[in-house]
């Protein structure tokens, strides 16, 4: 496998994000190429690391100054082998071809695992929604729409938030969906209510990553009651894991943003919850106010150019990354295991180096991957879509038994499939052999397409 990876670094040489996922899955699944020589033919490797289709369009939009700006729009349709292209879509000035690859290739494994019927892409746009007003946020929703919506529909691909993507801008996207398609269609998950979203979507990636975790402590007779975490990150992930954290006896410790963090030791409660929820949300505020609204709690400033994030560096029982890509290096996972960390639950996206996973797998923690601890999100965006298909809206209590029915069937499909390749206790192998097997037994009933 080593001659296609080095294949698609020659064609791609930039795209290293994309490298280090296909990477890892590939460390990970060679006992089960050995074991099923079938899977090694027809191309399936070169096949399953090549979008089926690549989308990449322009989009101009006005400010509120009269100045035009020109962004660049992207869909990834990576694999449709068991169900229509889904995946959310990124608004934010870092994303390029690389990252989406990597979170769409991601994504198919990911989707596999929740046991629903849903293949992979992932979209976005190097657009930073940051200081801009609303009316600029929806003329460049607007712009992005009218190329995406040709490529887009409920039977095709169907698109949800991420970072920089909430439901201000789901309901822009589907604003101008629907004026062009003539048609109110499932096309977007993370709806509001009102209009066909689902009840616990917003929460379903914190809630379902810390489920993900309270599995995993299970398994050790363990609980989170009583354990000290820390959580990065502020948006939705962060916010209702910290909240699923509380409702379980934990106490978290930290939160941060993209300029800094907050370490508060006193844990923070359900008011300071809301009150982040309130800034981050209603008034698209910067974390640092935490410090200034609650005076015991310590503000540090952080930048890229820093070599470790001092986040990760205080006493604590688990960590749940929930902002962004590579946010722990190797030095990071040293200072957690240091510090007493024994479980990572990854909610963001491939938040952790491959060095510091190698660290984690071999120091014995409890070390859950995105694909498999965050895939609450993507899972009631299915039952969103099933619910939409239905013209029905389940009830709260209804969604979030199913959302831990799914945590629970992961962890299981993970636990079977490490033991089953000889690699019991490793979730990562877990993740990509139960996902991987599964796209590609489809792939192969399908031909060569
Ligand atoms: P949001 O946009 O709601 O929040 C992102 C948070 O991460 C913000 O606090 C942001 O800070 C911070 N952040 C973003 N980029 C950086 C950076 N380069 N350095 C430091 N901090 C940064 O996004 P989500 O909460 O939806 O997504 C967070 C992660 O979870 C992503 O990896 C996403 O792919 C993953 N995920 C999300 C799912 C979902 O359902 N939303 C589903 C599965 C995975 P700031 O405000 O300063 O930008």
């Amino acid at each position: 496998m080593s001659d296609i990876l080095e294949k698609i670094k020659q064609k791609d040489p930039e795209q290293t994000e994309f490298h280090q996922a296909i990477q890892e899955v590939f460390e990970t699944i060679k006992p089960v190429l050995d074991r099923n020589p079938e899977y090694g033919q027809a191309s399936i490797m070169e096949r399953i690391t090549e979008p089926e289709r690549t989308i990449i369009f322009r989009v101009p939009w006005m400010d509120d100054s009269g100045v035009v700006h020109v962004n660049r729009g992207f869909r990834v349709e990576m694999n449709s082998a068991i169900g229509p292209y889904k995946g959310g879509l990124r608004f934010h000035p870092s994303v390029n071809l690389s990252i989406l690859k990597f979170l769409g290739f991601e994504q198919v494994f990911k989707n596999a695992l929740t046991t629903l019927p849903i293949g992979g892409g992932k979209g976005g746009s190097d657009f930073d929604p940051k200081g801009k007003s609303d009316t600029e946020v929806m003329r460049f929703c607007q712009s992005f729409m009218s190329e995406l919506y040709r490529h887009i529909g409920p039977n095709t691909d169907i698109p949800a938030g991420d970072i920089g993507v909430g439901a201000r801008e789901i309901g822009y996207l589907f604003g101008m969906y629907k004026k062009l398609s003539n048609e109110f269609a499932g096309v977007l998950t993370g709806k509001s209510l009102s209009w066909g979203g689902s009840l616990i979507r917003p929460e379903a990636t914190g809630y379902g990553c810390v489920y993900f975790a309270a599995e995993m402590l299970a398994t050790q007779n363990d609980s989170l009651e009583g354990k000290k975490c820390l959580v990065s990150g502020s948006g939705n992930v962060a916010q209702y894991t910290i909240e699923k954290i509380l409702h379980l006896g934990g106490k978290a410790v930290t939160v941060s943003d993209s300029s800094g963090y907050i370490y508060d030791e006193t844990g923070i409660d359900a008011d300071k919850l809301a009150f982040v929820m309130q800034l981050k949300n209603d008034r698209r505020g910067r974390i640092k106010e935490y410090a200034d609204k609650y005076p015991e709690a310590v503000y540090t400033a952080t930048d890229e150019a820093m070599t470790y994030n001092p986040l990760w560096n205080h006493r604590a029982d688990c960590a749940f990354p929930s902002a962004t890509q590579n946010e722990i290096n190797e030095t990071d996972a040293a200072n957690l295991i240091e510090n007493g960390v024994r479980l990572v639950a990854e909610g963001a996206n491939m938040p952790s180096t491959s060095e510091a996973v190698t660290l984690f797998l071999d120091n014995n923690l409890l070390f859950a991957p995105g694909k498999a601890a965050n895939a609450g999100g993507v899972a009631v965006s299915g039952l969103e879509m099933s619910q939409n298909s239905m013209r029905i809206n389940w009830p709260r209590d209804e969604v979030d038994n199913r959302l831990k029915g799914i945590m629970k069937s992961i962890h299981t499909s993970c636990i079977n499939a490490s033991e089953q390749y000889g690699k019991p206790g490793n979730y990562v192998a877990g993740a990509n052999i139960a996902g991987f097997v599964k796209v590609v037994d489809a792939m192969l009933d399908q031909g060569i397409v």
